[in-house]
């Protein structure tokens, strides 16, 4: 399909920009009005793991002026083989603040905005707001569904893209023009029954794939050149190199996007949505309780041992994530207490949870907003 270009040009491009984009600027349809239109614009990333990493370097390399990254996890061991920001020097950091320094060691004129929270229904709009077009790099059904009807009701442009073993898939919703995600997806699929990447691995180079053909749409939307992919979804089978399209439409019944939607506004609850059960989770108060009642329970971090050595929650055990995906953890676990996990921010001790609760362990919870939540009490 193609639309009007979603950022106006100009002004000129400065002699520097003119020699930094000179290979990009010389194609034709982009010439110097598509490098103005980039430079002009405003996209955020949602996620700087897999398919952050090499899309927000190829956003950064392509001279988008503005860049917002949503993340609030730390870089652990398992990360390195595909989030290609990080380094071994850099496990325990801040994702946000690595990938921020990493743009500005790639191209210094970027403006990199970092929302170091986990995005919600409370702030989705409001982030969403500030910026023309929304990547979506996660991996969890809550986030994809919030996202896109926060899309949906801004009227923004919203790619989407996935990665499991040695398949992807790609595709750039857009209400004004075509389908958004819940015209394909209405709802969610049980918990449970698709495994994310920790539990299904991920072929890494494959996220590279799948995060060139996000921003590629990106570009072509900012720019206006091409045939923006409205109305498809992009699938990509790596081990039989194989690229095809899947053509999806509009549901005129759709909750979100259709005329006369139920709903107008974003859910009160995207985990309840997906099935995810609040009671797996503990707060950072409640925790402190359990303490206070000198209760039973077994405590244990999820984190690497360098995070471990700078900060921990008084009582707790050291067991890396790594230890949970080869199961090796689980021998270490008692059967008659109930155990918590914690990590820093709550996503590994989710992931780490999934799996002894699908060993058996069934009497465990784990910390919402893990250490971070718990340090702010
Ligand atoms: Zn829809």
């Amino acid at each position: 399909m193609k639309i009007p270009p979603l950022v106006k040009s100009g002004p000129s491009l400065t002699d520097a920009e003119r020699t930094r984009y000179s290979r990009q600027i010389v194609i034709p349809q982009v010439s110097e009005l598509g490098q103005e239109r980039l430079r002009n614009s405003k996209v955020l990333c949602i996620g700087a793991g897999g398919l952050g990493s090499p899309a927000l370097l190829y956003l950064a390399a392509a001279g988008i002026g503005s860049i917002g990254i949503v993340d609030f996890d730390s870089i652990d061991e398992t990360n390195l083989h595909r989030q290609i920001l990080y380094t071994q020097a850099e496990i325990g950091e801040r994702k946000v603040d690595i990938a921020k320094k990493k743009i500005l060691d790639l191209n210094p004129t970027t403006l990199v905005t970092i929302h170091d929270s986990r995005i919600d229904n409370v702030n989705a709009l409001e982030i969403l707001a500030n910026y023309d077009i929304i990547i979506d790099a996660t991996d969890n059904f809550a986030t994809r569904y919030l996202v896109n009807d926060a899309a949906v009701l801004l009227n923004k442009p919203y790619v989407w893209g996935s990665v499991n073993r040695f398949d992807g898939q790609a595709a750039i919703f857009w209400n004004t023009y075509g389908p958004c995600y819940r015209c394909v997806h209405p709802t969610p699929p049980p918990p449970g029954s698709v495994q994310n990447c920790a539990e299904a691995g991920v072929l890494g180079v494959l996220c590279a794939s799948i995060a060139s053909m996000q921003v590629n749409e990106v570009i072509k939307a900012i720019t206006g050149i091409g045939e923006l992919q409205i109305g498809k979804i992009m699938v990509y089978d790596a081990l039989d190199s194989q690229y095809s399209k899947i053509n999806i439409k509009k549901d005129s019944n759709c909750a979100i996007c259709s005329q006369n939607a139920p709903q107008q506004k974003l859910l009160d609850d995207y985990e309840s949505f997906c099935g995810i059960n609040i009671s797996d989770e503990i707060s950072a108060k409640d925790l402190r309780k359990k303490f206070a009642d000198n209760e039973e329970f077994v405590l244990i971090d999820v984190r690497e041992p360098e995070e471990f050595e700078k900060s921990r929650i008084p009582g707790s055990t050291l067991i890396p994530k790594g230890f949970f995906l080869d199961h090796s953890a689980l021998s270490a676990l008692p059967l008659d207490k109930e155990i918590i996990l914690h990590c820093r921010s709550g996503v590994r001790s989710a992931e780490c949870l999934e799996i002894i609760q699908g060993a058996g362990f069934k009497n465990s919870r784990h910390l919402t907003g893990g250490i971070l939540a718990w340090e702010k009490l």
